[in-house]
């Protein structure tokens, strides 16, 4: 049996006999990408405005991250946390100087950062988490039980006792810390639940409260962090310093990598033995986050994405059907006057344009960093058509 050449009922068959059930059909079966585009079997080309979620900082295929990783797997690809390797310590080296922090944790992906962070928590001694209603930090017991969404929680209780999921307001967080809140977990923007900000000047006023009442702050920055939203990091747009950061999506460009970074005495909290992963930091991986973020570096693309940033919510401001533009930098959540999303998805992927419905009234764009004038016009153009064409399809 051929992969290569599927149509798409072929391989609908087989995905849905073979996967677990866990997700939804894909949209497509992807088989070849370039810079911002994708190919599907069937030879259709789309441009990419997800970039696998928030993931492909570099685009596809980019020859600097190529590169690194074809040297990188020629010269050792993994070696256990027994022994350490000039790639693991570049990569710390370079986390810690773009985010302040002081000392890093690597495992393989945003779940894992996160259940590192859990691990921090219940190192100060502390039994309570918070989490904000409606957040996402992943899909592990662990994370899961961070996670502020029902519906993801519910088939999976019990989870982790002592944690609350309260609202995104300073009053809540008031009344909500105490001497037993060992963290307070939050997204800088809420991705999953389409890209929506916090109230301004959240951030601020929980580095406050938290370090009043001696509760860590932990941001959880796995699809906000790598330049994505005009900063290395969002938090750095709001004049804190938080206790960690959770870092993964954008940072491996497409290699699994997540990180947690930690600062101060957060820093020293996880002692010897106390945690691990396999895999966790190994050359492959943190050549692979070297290479994308050094290009980040090198090609000026966290300007790029605030500049870009901005010329795409002007455009999007002005587009039919659009009511709202959020988030930052290459981050955007596009608030539709209606539960129009999955129907804008499928429009835009019919005019060559990939971007997702995280819920039924937003789309989530988060292209590469790398877009330029040529990306941002044919988007455009295809985007709108898509929200033309189901503008004239009327309310459902
Ligand atoms: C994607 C994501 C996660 C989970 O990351 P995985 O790599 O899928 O485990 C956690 N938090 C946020 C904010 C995310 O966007």
């Amino acid at each position: 049996m051929t992969h290569s050449t599927s149509s798409a009922q072929a391989w609908q068959d087989e995905y849905s006999t073979r996967i677990m059930k866990s997700a939804a059909l894909p949209l497509a079966e992807l088989v070849r990408g370039e810079g911002c585009y994708v190919w599907d079997s069937e030879g259709t080309k789309y441009l990419d405005f997800l970039a696998g979620i928030a993931v492909n900082a570099l685009g596809h295929a980019h020859p600097v991250l190529v590169d690194a990783v074809s040297r990188q797997i020629a010269t050792l690809a993994h070696v256990s946390n027994y022994f350490a390797t000039p790639p693991q310590l570049e990569l710390a080296e370079r986390l810690l100087r773009l985010s302040g922090g002081d000392r890093v944790f690597f495992g393989n992906s945003g779940a894992e950062a996160i259940e590192a962070a859990i691990k921090l928590a219940r190192r100060t001694g502390r039994p309570r988490i918070l989490a904000l209603q409606d957040s996402f930090h992943g899909r592990t017991m662990g994370s899961l039980s961070l996670t502020g969404k029902p519906a993801l929680r519910e088939p999976f209780e019990p989870l982790l006792p002592n944690v609350e999921h309260i609202d995104s307001t300073v009053e809540a967080l008031e009344a909500a810390l105490g001497s037993d809140v060992a963290a307070l977990v939050v997204e800088p923007i809420k991705g999953e639940a389409g890209v929506v900000d916090l109230p301004a000047g959240y951030l601020a006023a929980a580095r406050e409260l938290t370090s009043r009442h001696g509760t860590l702050l932990i941001i959880d920055e796995i699809q906000t962090g790598a330049g994505r939203t005009g900063s290395w990091f969002a938090f750095q747009q709001h004049g804190i310093v938080p206790d960690a950061i959770a870092l993964a999506k954008g940072i491996g460009g497409g290699v699994p990598i997540g990180a947690l970074i930690a600062y101060g005495a957060a820093a020293d909290l996880l002692t010897a033995g106390q945690h691990g992963s396999t895999f966790g930091g190994n050359p492959l991986a943190t050549a692979a986050a070297n290479a994308v973020l050094g290009e980040i570096e090198r090609a000026g693309l966290v300007e790029n994405a605030r500049r870009r940033g901005d010329e795409l919510r002007r455009i999007l401001a002005g587009l039919p059907l659009v009511e709202e533009v959020r988030g930052a930098g290459l981050l955007i959540g596009v608030g539709l006057s209606g539960a129009l999303a999955p129907a804008v998805t499928s429009a835009a992927m019919a005019a060559g344009l990939i971007v997702n419905a995280p819920n039924d009234t937003s789309i989530r764009i988060a292209p590469p960093l790398i877009i330029g004038d040529t990306e941002i016009a044919e988007f455009t153009e295809k985007f709108t058509t898509a929200l033309e064409a189901v503008a004239a399809k009327g309310p459902e």
